[in-house]
């Protein structure tokens, strides 16, 4: 542990602005946040220095994966600037074996007295991470870590997005990830997730799904689309078409697609009597859920 280590990944010409960091999981993990209202942070556990350290971390990255993410399909994002402040900087390693090399910062509230890591400043320290003129910069061709000793409420998300697996590799789980096995589209994902969050009113990421004047939005597009082709594939054979009852068998097909029981949730839906009265009960619920009375699917 030198301050030259970090001088390897120091930015030169090339740089990237630093606005928003990402923690992305798997969509059962994300749930869980939802459910919990927070990413809670956890023991490190990878191979780290601070995995001797009893320090509780969330992960987050600048990174976008163009290969897919080694960690899940749902991306909730974060202000940087929101989250540095008030906290200090430490260099904790470097990963070179890594493709491409990682870098890891720690930050925190308070002062650590840890020799695993080395007080980092970014305003006179010369790594991948730098302060000019009041402007964050990182250096993009790295994989950044962010390792902040904090939970993450829900409610300070500044987006969501939804993003591919990466097809060889998951880092959470060492074998049997489903994500990584299926690769579901980021369609499939966010349609899922929209499943969990209709069925169960759940209103915290409203605020990035709720449609603009024109009455759309990229993400509730995206997802209501998914759902909608699912609808579309139904053989219905049922009796019922009353709104009411539509209404009810929606909310129970949803709450099952949103744990992953697809087959099931059609099953049930199967007893509309009509692709035209489940797609009308489906927008009914989008457009109470978001208070949006004039919503319709954007296809
Ligand atoms: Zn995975």
């Amino acid at each position: 542990m030198s301050a030259a280590e970090w001088e390897q990944y120091k930015i030169s010409d090339k740089f990237a602005e630093l606005t928003t960091v990402k923690h992305i999981v798997h969509l059962p993990v994300a749930r869980r946040i939802i459910e919990d209202g927070k990413i809670k942070s956890g023991l490190v556990f990878d191979k780290s220095r601070l995995k001797k350290s009893r320090t509780s971390v969330t992960w987050l990255s600048a990174n976008d994966w163009s290969p897919g993410s080694l960690y899940g399909t749902v991306e909730f994002q974060f202000s940087w600037e929101k989250l540095v402040k008030n906290k200090r900087i430490y260099w904790v390693e470097a990963m070179p074996n890594y493709h491409p090399a990682a870098f890891r910062f720690l930050l925190t509230f308070d002062e650590m007295t840890s020799e695993l890591v080395t007080k980092y400043d970014p305003e006179k320290d010369n790594g991948p991470l730098r302060k000019i003129d009041g402007q964050w910069r990182w250096h993009p061709d790295y994989c950044s870590e962010f390792m902040v000793a904090d939970d993450f409420l829900i409610s300070e998300t500044v987006g969501i997005d939804f993003v591919h697996h990466h097809q060889k590799y998951c880092r959470t789980k060492s074998w049997g990830c489903i994500e990584q096995t299926t690769n579901p589209s980021p369609q499939m994902t966010s349609g899922r997730l929209l499943a969990y969050l209709l069925a169960h009113g759940v209103k915290d990421l409203d605020k990035h799904l709720t449609p603009d004047a024109g009455g759309r939005n990229r993400i509730l597009d995206m997802a209501s689309a998914w759902l909608w082709i699912v609808l579309d594939n139904i053989k219905f054979v049922g009796p019922l078409k009353s709104d009411g009852e539509c209404d009810s068998l929606i909310r129970g097909a949803l709450a099952l697609f949103g744990v992953d029981r697809i087959d099931d949730g059609k099953k049930l839906l199967a007893l509309v009597t009509g692709s035209a009265e489940a797609h009308a009960a489906l927008a009914r619920l989008v457009r109470s859920h978001f208070n949006t009375p004039s919503w319709d699917f954007g296809l």
